[in-house]
């Protein structure tokens, strides 16, 4: 069998080594003569299941137990809804910053149930960049501030986490959690879906300061409740057990590459090469300024827009795998995730440089 480098935006390519040890675990899980899929989530095999998950996710990113981990359904779009149902209290706005269309879609959600401020937005440079805080407008009637420290789609991340002092700062980090060491401490909330980084898509990961729950909206529904998932260990419904079996999988797996500080080591020498090439290669280009471009998602495009569909299929004969730009903004896009090795990158690269030599 031969595996393809998927540089799919998500779902998105996940480790062969986690792969593997699924199936080889999928009939008989640990001699128990079942699958995960079958288990009881209240039995303790399942339940030991998530705890490790949790244990190995909490030693990872460094989270410190003043903050309770979910692990809920619905992916990050449920949890544009949750955010506002649960940080809003009695206060009636929001702060938003919009760094492109992921944040759209966060603000056009919570305006369901609040007034948006929108802070900032780099919509005027068409989202190539970043908001410098020097130019944000926050409310001071805000019960929270929201953004999105990776946009997945135009290829924009944050090199910095935003001060905002005692209002609760709220990420969606779907597409650039555990790329490289963070400062939770930082966080009120953090939520991400699971499809990029962590595993299957329909799972999402919400990392809450504990001091934020008990105020939820007597309206929300009971499965985005937080502070109900948090006393019931994410137990309140059945959850999706073998995305979180996964998960664990995952995790065991970063631990084995030697945590986070490795990754993003592994992760920033990946975006430099390919940045690197495109910017040396007088074919390619990426419309993000510098400082703001993503470690994940890396949006390309060719001055002759009639060779991006023979770019694609004849990557895809290659056997390299979505890298059609999303169907929004056209070109290009390679998604470098944790799963997706400097084999894959260098792949890309030769055949970048091979195609540039035909066409250019
Ligand atoms: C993929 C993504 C989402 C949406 O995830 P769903 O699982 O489709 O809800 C939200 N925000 C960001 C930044 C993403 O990359």
């Amino acid at each position: 069998m031969t595996r393809v480098f998927n540089f799919c935006a998500g779902p998105a390519a996940l480790p062969e080594a986690v792969l593997a040890r699924a199936r080889d675990e999928l009939l008989d899980w640990h001699g128990r003569g079942l699958s995960v899929m079958e288990m009881s989530h209240r039995g303790k095999d399942m339940v030991g299941i998530a705890e490790k998950a949790e244990a190995d996710l909490r030693e990872l990113l460094g989270v410190s137990d003043d903050y309770a981990v979910l692990f809920l359904q619905g992916g990050a779009t449920a949890q544009f809804a949750a955010v506002p149902l649960n940080l809003l209290g009695t206060a009636g706005k929001a702060d938003y910053v919009n760094t492109g269309q992921w944040s759209v879609k966060a603000i056009a959600e919570a305006q369901k149930y609040c007034e948006v401020n929108v802070a900032a937005s780099s919509e005027a440079t068409r989202f190539t960049g970043v908001p410098a805080q020097s130019v944000w407008q926050r409310s001071p009637a805000a019960a929270y501030l929201h953004y999105t420290p990776n946009e997945t789609i135009g290829g924009v991340e944050y090199g910095w986490v935003p001060e905002v002092g005692a209002t609760p700062l709220v990420a969606d980090m779907s597409s650039t959690i555990l790329s490289r060491p963070i400062d939770v401490n930082r966080f009120g909330v953090i939520y991400a879906g699971a499809q990029k980084n962590i595993g299957p898509a329909g799972l999402v990961l919400v990392i809450v300061r504990r001091e934020l729950l008990g105020r939820p909206d007597p309206r929300t529904p009971a499965v985005l409740d937080w502070t109900l998932q948090a006393k019931n260990a994410s137990m309140y419904n059945t959850p999706p057990t073998y995305s979180i079996y996964l998960a664990g999988l995952v995790f065991q797996w970063l631990k084995d590459q030697g945590g986070l500080a490795a990754m993003g080591e592994v992760n920033r020498r990946k975006a430099e090469a390919l940045y690197g090439y495109i910017d040396a290669s007088g074919f390619y280009a990426n419309p993000v300024e510098k400082a703001s471009r993503s470690w994940m998602n890396v949006p390309f495009t060719v001055a002759d827009a009639a060779l991006e569909k023979p770019f694609v299929a004849e990557a895809e004969k290659a056997g390299l795998l979505y890298l059609e730009g999303h169907r929004s903004v056209g070109g290009m896009r390679a998604s470098i995730y944790n799963a997706v090795g400097m084999d894959a990158v260098n792949a890309l690269i030769d055949f970048m440089k091979d195609f540039a030599a035909r066409k250019g």
